[in-house]
């Protein structure tokens, strides 16, 4: 094994340590079960060799956010034992390629994404869970259903066979005010218990997913049950 591997492996450890102890504590400061909160790691861009050690170090959850980077890597991880999501934009004619690879799809923002889905799962006999993005800041380009579409949202798509709404996501404009930024963790919350609380079939609020490197505490500090991290679990990205 090259000694930049064992490097990557190395710091792997310390940040993992470190980020669950960062999840601890700021669950546990909000009187939070900090087992109440999931780990997503945010794998764009890891080799999978990384990523392979990180499973074989107690990292289950694991989300990728293009197809293609996906599809090269399933190979490796099918038969690992982890939770592969898919977290990022997704075309409709990409989906077929998901179906059956992937536990779930964080990213459902369009009525037309949705039936492809369940379309392609109830085919296969399967159940994909999608959590629905939602467009909390309210940006032109951004993903996500726009916060007032979303209960009309999810009463449509929540009929459709092969699917199961399980909750929620978001990725809040990118903020350096804490006061503003869970202003929008805390709104998410609330949509996520409103909906929970209306007991909808085919709706399950599982999953309040929110938080990424540079705010995952203050998410969990306001409610999420899964942060997604990617560079402080694995260092700054390398695009090559
Ligand atoms: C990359 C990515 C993350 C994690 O980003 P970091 O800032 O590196 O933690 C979270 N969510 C989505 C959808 C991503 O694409």
């Amino acid at each position: 094994m090259g000694s930049l591997a064992t490097e990557a492996m190395r710091s792997f450890d310390e940040n993992f340590k470190r980020v669950g102890e960062e999840i601890a504590r700021a669950a546990e400061k909000a009187g939070r079960d900090p087992r109440e909160v999931s780990l997503l790691a945010a794998t764009k861009t890891v080799p999978v060799e990384t990523i392979r050690y990180a499973l074989s170090q107690g990292l289950f959850h694991i989300g990728e956010n293009r197809v293609q980077e996906l599809l090269d890597k399933y190979g490796a991880l099918e038969r690992e034992a982890c939770d592969l999501q898919f977290i990022g934009r997704l075309q409709t004619n990409k989906v077929k390629y998901l179906i059956g690879k992937v536990s779930c799809i964080q990213s459902v923002d369009s009525v037309k994404l949705a039936r492809e889905i369940a379309r392609l799962s109830a085919a296969q006999g399967l159940v994909t869970k999608v959590l629905v993005q939602v467009n909390i800041g309210r940006e032109e380009q951004k993903g996500g259903v726009d916060p007032d579409a979303l209960y009309g949202f999810i009463d449509q798509i929540r009929e459709f066979p092969g699917i199961s709404v399980n909750g929620l996501m978001a990725i809040p404009p990118v903020c350096d005010k804490e006061t503003v930024l869970s202003g929008y963790f805390s709104a998410m919350r609330k949509y996520y218990v409103d909906i929970a609380a209306k007991k909808l079939d085919n709706v399950n609020m599982h999953s309040l997913s929110m938080g990424m490197s540079s705010d995952f505490p203050l998410a969990v500090a306001c409610g999420a049950t899964m942060v997604r991290v990617g560079s402080s679990l694995f260092g700054a990205r390398q695009y090559v």
